[in-house]
């Protein structure tokens, strides 16, 4: 089988939007389609933004280091960290990135607001007992929300959440579901949640930014 052009993964990844806008009632342009390029070279980015993608993710700050002489000037484009980040990286990363997903503790949130200039955060949660998993526990999200929120450059537009990795979509519906009461408890607009395989129930239940790597640009094993 030939692999698939970008511009056609693309095509796919977006009716597969809009058959779950249309089953949820939702429009295009409450969904921010997030490109993951970990893994891949900067070149993957320049390809994305060719075929009309604007925002990409990236899991690591070494790694965009690298790729970003190569599209810190495109047009337009926002890069999003939507990795675990250490506090002793948060400079870099508040320099390099446009938001930061996977704020997880007051101590990350003041080294980047002590960065100097404004940058918008959400809060990673974790949502699911596996102890690999980064992210703030809902218990630890009032104590969070509140010093997130008295950073003055930081803007805290919502919670992004990872839920348990299974090949049945429809068994990460309650984590979505739960991130969206969380959400609505703290008055938070920005729901990050929904990847390659889950995308569509994600967006049922509320996502309003999808961060997809594989069905756009094939399996990052090689
Ligand atoms: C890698 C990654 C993705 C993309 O996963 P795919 O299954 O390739 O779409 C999304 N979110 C996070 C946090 C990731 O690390």
């Amino acid at each position: 089988m030939v692999a698939s052009s970008l511009a056609d993964s693309l095509a796919a990844v977006e009716e597969r939007i809009a058959t779950a806008l249309a089953a949820s009632g939702r429009r295009r342009d409450e969904i921010t389609l997030i490109a993951v390029t970990k893994v891949f070279p900067a070149s993957a980015i320049l390809e994305g933004y060719e075929a009309g993608l604007r925002d990409f993710g990236e899991n690591y700050v070494q790694e965009f280091e690298a790729k970003y002489p190569d599209v810190a000037s495109l047009p337009d484009a926002r890069f999003h960290l939507i990795g675990h980040l250490q506090s002793n990286k948060a400079r870099r990363a508040a320099e390099l990135f446009h938001s930061v997903q996977t704020v997880d503790t007051p101590k990350l949130a003041r080294r980047l607001n002590d960065q100097g200039r404004p940058l918008d955060v959400m809060i990673e949660v974790r949502l699911s007992e596996e102890e690999s998993k980064s992210g703030a526990l809902p218990d630890e999200l009032p104590a969070l929300v509140e010093a997130v929120r008295a950073c003055d450059r930081l803007r805290l537009t919502g919670l992004m959440t990872m839920p348990p990795w299974s090949e049945d979509a429809e068994s990460a519906r309650p984590y979505f579901a739960r991130l969206r009461e969380l959400a609505a408890r703290y008055s938070l607009q920005g729901l990050s949640m929904g990847m390659s395989n889950d995308f569509d129930v994600a967006i049922e239940e509320g996502a309003t930014h999808i961060r997809v790597g594989t069905a756009l640009f094939g399996s990052r094993r090689r």
